[in-house]
């Protein structure tokens, strides 16, 4: 076998995929593990297996045209990545940001195979959206351009080719409106979105999941250290979905949230969040998509404009806005200011000189693809209920979500236990890798 190292086989990804940064540390960061990985297991080596991983079955990028409501001409792009579908069909969310490029993309569809098979479940790995800004849009504006996406986006999916869910700027108003419109194309009723209004086929649980889903991965990375969540100081970035959930769990089980955020900059709130103000910035960021700032107004705290929240002193940090919103620095803070424990609700937020520091000061880090992997566990979930025509209730959603976590929290721990330390990143990669590493050996040379 001629000589496979990390640096050459990076070489030729960075060749291939000229200046898409973002996709190199993603790759990057899982080849580190599976590198060494398939040396130890060849029979991955000698198919190319990881290699193959590296490439997307296809990324498929089209125009979208719209109107505002005073009758201008909007373009943006569109795109739809599907990474690959060897364990079930393509899944994985839309994002409507300005930042949206073909790189980010790559790196969250690459990632969100990984995630997929971690959870267990038959579902491959994809992922879409727009560089589509939409703050500051009127309802009307949001339908023109969810219309727009989904006439051209209809001809790549379908409830057993692909099946797209929300992320950043994609949700659940979104979907109704993508639904809507698929529905009308399409003439019929499939489940072809997750993430969808309960009145139409959605799941109880799906809104909550992937908040809800990081404090459980959390509490099962205590319990191993028999410690739990009661009484525990918690930084938050974001204030959407995942990380408003995120702090309504760690509310519940007695632990105080001190900090949210947005890209404006962060909130302190040393009493820490209760019932009544969760319920007003729950309605602020939600409804009426307002800045985080007016929090610090209305409860008389803290607002720093530019600024992410690493600093504060916190027992754990759960950083849940964006890619990359943790550095090196960042990390260094969290610990001296006694953060014992990260578990990420974003994609791939730590950098990878982040990364290293935590890894090498020895802080349990569970990243993103394994600890937010419950809100793909309950879309897959949806996806099971829509094709038995029949609704589990909240209660049993909640018990399977559960049971997903730990599963994904005792895989980590098998591959990523290293002398008296869990690595969970590596844990999470090679847990990832194997499902999926196995279906591609079973279809030969595909
Ligand atoms: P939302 O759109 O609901 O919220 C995103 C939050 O992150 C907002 O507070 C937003 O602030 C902030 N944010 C976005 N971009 C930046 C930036 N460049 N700098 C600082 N803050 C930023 O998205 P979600 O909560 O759904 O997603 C958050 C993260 O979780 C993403 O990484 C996503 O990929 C990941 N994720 C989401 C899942 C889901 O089920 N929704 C599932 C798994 C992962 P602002 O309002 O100012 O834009």
């Amino acid at each position: 076998m001629t000589e496979f190292s990390l640096e050459s086989f990076m070489a030729g990804v960075v060749r291939r995929n000229p200046g898409e940064t973002e996709f190199h540390q993603a790759v990057r960061e899982v080849a580190t593990d599976i590198i060494p990985f398939e040396a130890k297991n060849p029979v991955f080596r000698e198919a190319r297996i990881f290699e193959r991983l590296a490439e997307p079955d296809r990324v498929v990028s089209f125009r979208v045209c719209w109107e505002t409501d005073r009758r201008r001409i909007h373009i943006n792009r569109g795109y739809r990545v599907q990474w690959n579908n060897a364990i079930g069909p393509y899944k994985g969310g839309l994002r409507f940001h300005p930042s949206v490029n073909q790189s980010i993309l790559k790196f969250l569809a690459f990632e969100q195979t990984f995630k997929n098979s971690l959870t267990g479940l038959p579902i491959g790995g994809a992922k879409g959206g727009s560089d589509f800004d939409p703050k500051g849009r009127s309802d009307a504006e949001i339908m023109r351009f969810c219309q727009a996406f989904m006439t051209e986006l209809h001809r790549h999916i379908g409830p057993n080719t692909d099946v797209p869910a929300g992320d950043i700027g994609v949700g659940d108003r979104e979907i109704g409106y993508l639904f809507g419109q698929y529905k009308r194309l399409q003439n019929a009723f499939e489940a072809v979105l997750t993430g969808k209004a309960l009145e139409f086929g959605g799941s109880y649980m799906r809104p909550e999941a992937t908040g809800y889903g990081v404090v459980y991965m959390m509490e099962e990375m205590l319990a191993l250290k028999n410690e739990d969540l009661d009484g525990r100081t918690c930084v938050v970035s974001g204030s959407g979905n995942v990380a408003l959930h995120c702090c309504q769990r760690l509310m519940h089980m007695g632990a105080k949230v001190v900090t949210l955020s947005d890209s404006s900059g962060f909130v302190h709130d040393p009493a820490g969040i209760d019932a009544d103000k969760f319920a007003w910035v729950y309605d602020l960021k939600l409804s009426r998509r307002g800045r985080i700032e007016e929090y610090a107004k209305e409860f008389g705290c803290d607002f720093h404009a530019g600024e992410r929240p690493w600093a504060v002193p916190c027992d754990l940090a759960y950083p849940c806005a964006t890619q990359n919103e943790l550095d090196e620095p960042d990390a260094r803070s969290l610990v001296e200011g006694g953060c014992r424990a990260i578990a990420e609700g974003a994609n791939m937020p730590s950098t990878p000189a982040a990364m290293k520091f935590l890894a090498e000061a020895r802080v349990p880090h569970m990243p993103g693809k394994a600890a937010n992997a419950g809100g793909v566990a309950v879309s897959g979930l949806e996806m099971s209920q829509n094709s038995q025509r029949f609704s589990w209730t909240r209660g049993e959603v909640n018990t399977k979500l559960h049971d997903i976590i730990r599963h994904i929290h005792e895989q980590c721990v098998r591959h990523g236990e290293e002398s008296g330390f869990i690595n969970y990143c590596r844990g999470a990669n090679i847990g990832g890798y194997t499902k999926v590493a196995e279906a591609m050996l079973a279809y030969g040379v595909v």
